[in-house]
């Protein structure tokens, strides 16, 4: 039985496209005691590798929480496989307001201490007594009153490019981190003010409501199923948006457009933008937000240290990621001393610019700028101990300073400048069709793994 992805995300994406099926991006969760969450996350997978749903889920003992991309005419279908469960019988599932067919590229069920990395001990409180549910019509009227406190409950980066209007959006990198900052800051209006919340898809509120009102707020509210679900409303009911901006995201897209206003700025140039972005240096991977023009300059990278670095050969930037742990820069998104208009914390809730209706359809974010390249041949064998890879030359000729591409399904894309190469047994500078070559390839290639020259 297959329990695990066997796909690639580049297979995947390709198949996606090859079937032109609708897909619908959504999510969920749930609350619920699971004995085995390990038995529960198989049986879920085995049902929903089925209906060909993808996504990025956790399971725990506490419940589930899913963000997925399911084939429109599946739909039905996965319903069902939720229906299965008594905790899941009529559960709410979140649609996007945007659909991308590549939202999500494989189906990733983790079995986890927690749903929601929420630092908080469930023994302390009752985490079923939480706030008032709101719908998009009752959240923009409670707004209006001028006793409501609104409270933005994710993250820094989140905020930045999206927001209620007039909401304290604490400086904070993780949910858990802005619980004693609120408590503190609100703690002379504990019973005259409402405390109102809201965050991406609803489930940071859940429980945040319930430590809320454990802390002695006597008027806690939420908006249900988050912003996402207030952006659903929007369209359906016609309402006037109280949020301003792009939802934040954690799938390919990194963002939907609730309105036309970009309250952020590129961090690299100041120009009005709202898109992020990951840093091309692997060994950086820094989140932030980039427009095109920099995109273009800066290829993608957060730095010139960055830039410098992925113009290296290969080797060498394995030599440098050694070792050095990235994981702070990953975590800490967005946040580095070459960022000059990152803005956190305190938000204007001024517009800088209207997005281009170009912009309102579901771009691929994360795209690259597109590398040319021509197909060389392809991998026969590689010594791992050597660090060799020998390929067969089967178009083109190849020649010494030759910037290459490997690609592969679990190679991934690598790029490296040709510095030395045998041919036929021989040290030369130029290998030709029909050329059996072999040469020092910094990371583990796999038989039939294509070789490319990169034109320009
Ligand atoms: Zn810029
Ligand atoms: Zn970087």
């Amino acid at each position: 039985m297959q329990l695990y992805n066997t796909l690639s995300a580049e297979e995947r994406a390709i198949m996606i496209d090859d079937a032109g099926k609708q897909r619908l991006t959504l999510s969920f969760y749930a609350y619920a005691k699971i004995q085995d969450p390990k038995k529960f996350r198989d049986d879920l997978f085995v049902a929903w590798n089925k209906l060909d749903a993808l996504g990025r889920i956790y399971v725990a003992n506490e419940g589930i929480n899913a963000q997925m991309s399911i084939p429109e005419e599946n739909l039905e279908a996965f319903r069902e496989t939720l229906e299965v469960y008594d905790f899941m019988k009529g559960i709410r599932l979140n649609e996007a307001v945007e659909h991308d067919d590549h939202s999500f590229l494989k189906l990733t069920i983790k079995v986890r201490d927690k749903i929601v990395a929420d630092g908080l001990n469930d023994e302390t409180f009752d985490v079923t007594d939480i706030g008032v549910h709101l719908k998009a019509k009752e959240f923009n009227q409670i707004l209006d009153d001028p006793n409501t406190i609104v409270v933005d409950f994710r993250n820094h980066y989140e905020s930045e490019v999206g927001h209620f209007k007039n909401a304290i959006t604490p400086d904070v990198e993780t949910f858990r981190e802005s619980l004693p900052i609120i408590n503190e800051q609100l703690q002379n209006h504990k019973e005259d003010k409402n405390l109102v919340m809201y965050c991406t898809g609803g489930i940071r509120c859940e429980k945040a409501s319930a430590y809320f009102k454990h802390q002695g707020f006597k008027n806690v509210y939420q908006l249900e199923g988050g912003i996402i679900n207030y952006a659903k409303q929007l369209k359906e009911e016609g309402l006037e948006s109280k949020f301003i901006g792009k939802n934040f995201v954690f799938d390919n897209r990194l963002g939907e457009r609730i309105t036309e206003d970009i309250i952020s700025q590129c961090h690299q140039c100041g120009k009005p933008c709202d898109n992020h972005t990951n840093c091309e240096n692997d060994g950086c991977h820094l989140l932030f937000i980039q427009c095109d023009e920099c995109k273009a300059t800066m290829e993608n990278c957060c730095s010139t240290e960055c830039l410098d670095i992925i113009h290296l050969p290969l080797v060498d930037q394995v030599r440098l990621r050694t070792g050095k742990q990235v994981g702070n820069k990953v975590f800490r998104k967005g946040k580095s001393e070459n960022l000059k208009f990152k803005h956190s914390g305190e938000l204007a809730d001024t517009v800088l610019a209207a997005a281009e209706k170009s912009e309102a359809k579901p771009a691929d974010i994360r795209q690259k700028i597109k590398v040319k390249k021509a197909l060389l041949g392809k991998a026969e064998h590689y010594y791992v101990k050597a660090k060799v890879g020998q390929f067969t030359v089967e178009n083109q000729t190849l020649q010494i300073g030759d910037k290459i591409l490997i690609s592969g399904p679990t190679t991934g894309e690598q790029e490296l400048v040709l510095d030395k190469m045998i041919v036929n047994g021989v040290e030369t500078t130029t290998a030709n069709i029909g050329d059996k070559v072999t040469f020092e390839v910094p990371f583990r290639i796999r038989l039939s793994d294509k070789l490319y020259k990169i034109v320009n």
